[in-house]
């Protein structure tokens, strides 16, 4: 009823706020007439007089139904493509940093060329965000001829380029790329030396193509930069060898609870807990194993990592399944996205679970890395200026679109009516029942020449159900999310009559499938190219007929996925642009979605209508309960990404204050000044530290003269200071001046003896680089705090508000080891190592040598 409620609610905010942009959108229709009769040359113009207009006062909204105009006149030119109303209403949404629901075919592509041309004209560069390079490249190429026909200059972001290459891609009006490069190039501007390095402007517009993918489906998983650390490859193997002594408490899709158990599994939260036994039991193992000593306690500081190591390996062995978490390929351990069912090869999971899971699989352990810079992908986007995106699939994830990321959905209407058929869900006793109902529906199907796409949940599962039809004899083909392009090709082919293809549910996201399949992929515009010939075209059209004739697209779906944006994802391949098409959602009561949420209620109503082996059930009250379990589900998933972006917020602030503070770092010139303010907040706390109220501690002379000389090379006699002024005996504030003074004339002396140039430069990098040290720890530090906070738990502790209290603490207390340690090797540089290592130095900085140069004040660096 509620949920009637807020529904209907939206519906009419929506059609509210759809209804106010009409308005604009008479207005952009009304000028197109005067764009006709421009030349080519004088519709180019428009772009600079656009420009100038700016600068002279006018804003982007102001010219909005202009430049629309001005880019849907040119692409009618150079395309042959008109953007439709509804694309129009679509591009407003996206200037106006919204989410456009834009239905799959519907030409998001093209919709973006509007708010990109718009936005682009203030200079500040717009990216546009894929999936995949495959699609970066794609959608750069295609829109590339319209944008720099109307003198706008388009850029590509992918892996793999060069510096210069990013830097210039950069720098382009409009940029293309993925998310991952986005915010990698982002970690990566933040770990450099010189300003000339960084290859990103000020984040200014990011519009994001298929947004829930991106913002959602891939926000679980930070982003992290790591370096390597020396290898524990053994400890891994030996924990992963005693895990094979404990014994769960529970077992997955088993309600019963062992009295004994040395852990417990929370399938749901993924996570595993060793209980009291357990810790017992561990420890005698540690000490069988020789780890730890007899004497010794596992909760010893130094011990208590064995702990997490345990709780890994029995995370590799109980929580990650080869073949649906991730699969082995040359000996590599390769994550399997949950949701898209993509190969993520260049990711690994953090904390040395990945590891734990090589170990399990008895593959290569790679070194432990230690993370260097990270942040999570709703972190970085929320750093633009201005966010908006598209999909197919929005509307149920609004309200987390709306708290994460402050932006509102507004579903567009399709341009053409919808008219595919979706059926209600069939559900059958056990997965062989289901299994010959998908087939048989598969092999009708196939006799009408109907083509139809098999969406699965995992590879698995798609390979399952490929050799099932390989053993029919049924042509088929399968898209297992190996290589983006090729995807691409299988899926364009998808609708040709009787074409079967079996397909995880989102892979070949992006890709349109025509009706009668499409006869050369990529093409710009498939009309003018089938224009060219036409006997081409007159074979697509009868296979398009025949296609039409068949029913259109059938979509079949093999179980239900946890979130139900997925499935619509799955459904919104067909019935695009008014096409036909169908679809239908089989299940069975041994689905996982089932077992884990429905099972009880739903086993119950079949038993008392009397269900038998074979038989099917759809009833309203069924496909109910189906989506109140997956609604459950993405509650869950909701909660745990808010978990992940609430614990990020903490880190996020201290990492914008130390970004903040490298980026005033690295565009002074000198941060000379700046270090002589730390040297005297460093010789105040020093000395601080032997004064009692407001006088000295003469015993302690001895002592504060040591420590000044330790610690900042200060060789003069405060005795003396004091017989030549008496008066400072009842004024300290004048006497740590008077050292202040001195030793920052000293300091200053010593700098001087080398070119400002020079001594400029060590200090920088001396501070950049300590800063980066204690950030690097701090990050890894407070990710232990995080993996352990839970335990706090226990004792009646918000373990989020003892990590925000805790890592607050650890964080002031690495603003103060930085000044320290700064102070530290600047005052050891330059009194001490530069007696015999100037030339070196100076040598390194005039043949520009820089990385020698870092080095070696790296090698000068220790931390204290
Ligand atoms: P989406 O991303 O919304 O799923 P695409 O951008 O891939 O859709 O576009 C689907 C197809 O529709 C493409 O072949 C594209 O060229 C075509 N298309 C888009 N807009 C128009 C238009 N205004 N007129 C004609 N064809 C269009
Ligand atoms: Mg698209």
């Amino acid at each position: 009823m509620l949920s009637k409620l807020i529904n209907n609610f939206f519906l009419s905010r929506n059609e509210r706020v759809l209804k106010k942009l009409n308005d604009l959108v008479i207005k952009i229709n009304s000028l197109e007439k005067d764009l006709l009769n421009l030349s080519d040359y004088e519709l180019k113009k428009k772009t600079h007089e656009f420009k100038l207009r700016l600068k002279n006062g006018d804003t982007i909204d102001s010219l909005l139904p202009e430049a629309f105009s001005v880019i849907r006149e040119s692409s009618k030119r150079i395309f042959g493509m008109r953007h439709f109303d509804v694309q129009i209403l679509g591009g407003i949404i996206l200037h106006k940093k919204c989410i456009a629901e834009m239905r799959t075919g519907e030409g998001k592509t093209l919709t973006a060329t509007l708010p990109a041309y718009l936005n682009a004209l203030l200079g500040k560069g717009v990216h546009i965000v894929t999936m995949n390079d495959y699609l970066a490249k794609r959608d750069a190429n295609k829109n590339r001829i319209l944008f720099e026909f109307l003198g706008l200059s388009v850029g590509i972001n992918i892996s793999g380029m060069s510096q210069e290459e990013k830097k210039k891609a950069y720098l382009a009006d409009i940029t293309y790329g993925t998310n991952h490069e986005y915010g990698f190039d982002y970690l990566r501007d933040n770990m450099i030396f010189c300003n000339t390095e960084k290859v990103q402007r000020k984040l200014y517009f990011a519009l994001v193509d298929e947004v829930d993918s991106i913002l959602i489906d891939e926000a679980r998983t930070p982003l992290v930069i790591s370096g390597s650390i020396e290898n524990s490859s053994s400890l891994y193997n030996h924990i992963n060898s005693l895990v094979i002594y404990l014994t769960p408490k529970n077992k997955k899709n088993c309600n019963k609870i062992c009295k004994t158990g040395d852990f417990y599994i929370d399938y749901k939260q993924r996570q595993v807990y060793l209980t009291e036994i357990g810790l017992v039991k561990v420890e005698k193992l540690l000490v069988k194993h020789n780890f730890i000593l007899k004497k010794e306690s596992l909760y010893l500081s130094e011990n208590i990592f064995f702990i997490h190591h345990v709780i890994l390996a029995l995370k590799a062995h109980y929580l990650f399944l080869k073949d649906i978490d991730y699969i082995i390929q040359n000996k590599k351990i390769i994550i399997v996205d949950e949701h898209t069912g993509r190969l993520m090869s260049s990711r690994r999971w953090s904390d040395g679970l990945h590891q734990a899971i090589e170990a399990k699989e008895n593959v290569f352990i790679q070194n432990d890395n230690q993370t260097l810079a990270t942040i999570t992908l709703q972190n970085y986007f929320r750093l633009y200026v201005k966010l908006s995106g598209m999909t197919g699939t929005a509307a149920t994830e609004a309200v987390e679109f709306n708290s994460i990321y402050k932006l509102d959905t507004v579903v567009i209407p399709t341009n053409k009516p919808m008219i595919r058929k979706d059926m209600p869900d069939l559900v059958y006793l056990s997965k062989q029942d289901k299994i010959n109902a998908i087939i048989s529906d598969i092999r009708s199907c196939v006799r009408r020449k109907q083509p139809v796409l098999v969406g699965t949940v995992s590879i698995e599962k798609s390979e399952q159900i490929s050799k099932l039809l390989s053993k029919l004899n049924i042509k088929h083909n399968v898209l297992n999310a190996k290589i983006h392009s090729q995807e691409a090709l299988i899926i364009s082919k998808a609708g040709e009559p009787g074409a079967v293809t079996i397909a995880t549910n989102m892979a070949g996201r992006g890709t349109d499938i025509v009706l009668g399949g499409i006869l050369i992929d990529n093409s710009n515009d498939k009309r003018y190219l089938f224009k060219k010939n036409s006997f081409i075209l007159k074979l697509w059209r009868d296979k398009n007929r025949l296609v039409v004739k068949s029913g259109g697209l059938h979509i079949i779906g093999t179980e239900r996925h946890e979130s139900r944006r997925i499935d619509n994802q799955l459904r919104g391949r067909s019935g695009r642009q008014g096409d036909p098409g169908s679809s239908r959602f089989y299940l069975s009561l041994d689905d996982s979605l089932m077992r884990l949420f429905a099972s009880k209620s739903v086993i119950h109503f079949m038993k008392t209508i009397g269900m038998k082996e074979g038989q099917s059930i759809e009833h309203p009250w069924l496909s109910k309960s189906i989506e109140q379990a997956q609604k459950k589900v993405e509650n869950q998933n909701f909660d745990s990404r808010k978990q992940l972006l609430e614990y990020d917020d903490i880190i996020n602030e201290q990492r914008s204050v130390i970004y903040n503070e490298r980026n005033k770092l690295i565009n002074k010139s000198s941060i000379h000044d700046y270090i002589l303010c730390i040297l005297k907040d460093r010789i105040h706390y020093c000395i601080k530290q032997y004064i009692s109220g407001n006088t000295i501690n003469l015993d302690s002379f001895f002592s504060l003269e040591q420590e000044l000389k330790n610690n900042f090379y200060f060789i003069k006699s405060i005795n003396k200071f004091l017989e030549h002024d008496t008066t400072l005996y009842e004024n300290v504030d004048k006497l740590i001046d008077l050292i202040v003074t001195t030793i920052q004339f000293s300091y200053n002396n010593n700098t001087s003896s080398v070119l400002k140039k020079y001594s400029n430069m060590i200090e920088k990098s001396v501070m950049l680089q300590i800063l980066d040290i204690f950030w690097t720890e701090h990050l890894n530090a407070v990710d232990s705090l995080r993996q352990s906070v839970y335990l706090r738990g226990y004792a009646q502790q918000d373990p989020q508000q003892e990590y925000k209290r805790e890592s607050f603490f650890m964080f002031q207390s690495m603003l103060e080891s930085i000044k320290n340690n700064v102070i530290k090797t600047l005052i050891k540089i330059f009194f001490i190592d530069f007696e015999k290592e100037k030339n070196i130095y100076l040598n390194f900085i005039d043949n520009k040598d820089f990385n020698s140069f870092h080095l070696l004040i790296r090698k000068s660096i220790e931390i204290i």
